[in-house]
């Protein structure tokens, strides 16, 4: 019996203990958990702020471009060791750099528009020029140009109009004015303005913007200089009969820190590579 009674004693002594290491098992699991609960309490919080997306900021215009290309072509046509003429192929090679480089053709009003008013431009922007008044800018470039929907213009020598089967006549300029080629002027007989008096200079200057503004029926407020001659006189002049803006054939982009009626242009050349004009109109080389 006394081995029996032990036994029992044994038997509570022992299920005591288990109870014991139960309690405190118990009370230990319940005091991580509560402090895994208390250390995870921020977690949601952190999740919350993580999981939402960060305001994206809208890609600025840049209100002020310092330089823009404005690219001066002559003839589009192909004629063999004339680097004035760009084969219509490689214009179209051209156009599609600007498009592919995301570029934006702009007219000549929005560049003054810019350099006087500070105006904000598109991205990119660039402007492109033909310079004499060739009949082939209308037979070649104006589709190329209506294809990818860019604007230009076009500097013409007035004295050509009507008069020679290579430059554009009236109905062509006034097509071209319709369908966003700004048409501007670039003398009456294309001289060398600087070896010219002033009194020749001015007929120059003066009689082509009165005929051209007589025959489109608008305002012409641009001039780009024969071969880029140009003297103090051909400055004053321009001013004085009411030109905005005047181009030279100094190589460059156009910035206004040059002078409103004496800018840069950007010669494409067909001796020139497409991969260098590239380069000419994002600036690697000028
Ligand atoms: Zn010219």
């Amino acid at each position: 019996m006394t081995r029996r009674k032990r036994k029992s004693h044994k038997n509570y002594f022992g299920l005591a203990a288990v109870l014991i290491v139960i309690i405190i098992a118990a009370a230990a699991i319940f005091t991580l958990v509560s402090h895994k609960k208390t250390a995870e309490k921020p977690k949601p919080k952190t999740k919350v702020a993580t999981s939402k997306k960060p305001k994206e900021k809208p890609v600025p215009k840049d209100p002020n471009p310092v330089n823009i290309p404005v690219l001066m072509y002559h003839s589009i046509a192909y004629e063999k060791n004339n680097e004035l003429r760009v084969p219509k192929e490689k214009f179209r090679e051209e156009m599609q750099v600007i498009k592919d480089n995301g570029f934006t053709p702009i007219t000549l009003d929005d560049l003054y528009s810019h350099f006087t008013n500070e105006t904000a431009l598109p991205p990119k922007p660039l402007i492109i020029s033909f310079d004499d008044g060739y009949k082939d800018n209308y037979e070649n470039a104006l589709p190329i140009l209506k294809e990818f929907g860019f604007k230009a213009c076009a500097f013409v020598i007035t004295c050509q109009i009507d008069d020679s089967t290579d430059f554009m006549t009236s109905a062509m300029l006034k097509e071209m004015e319709a369908n966003g080629v700004d048409i501007e002027c670039h003398t009456v007989t294309h001289p060398h303005l600087s070896a010219l008096s002033y009194d020749k200079q001015l007929v120059e200057l003066r009689d082509s913007k009165t005929k051209l503004e007589k025959l489109l029926n608008k305002k012409i407020n641009y001039i780009a200089y024969p071969y880029g001659s140009y003297n103090s006189d051909t400055v004053k002049l321009a001013e004085s009969l009411g030109y905005k803006m005047a181009f030279t054939t100094n190589e460059g982009p156009a910035n206004k820190s040059q002078g409103m009626f004496t800018l840069d242009r950007v010669y494409v050349s067909n001796a020139n590579s497409v991969d260098y004009f590239k380069k000419q109109i994002t600036g690697e080389v000028q």
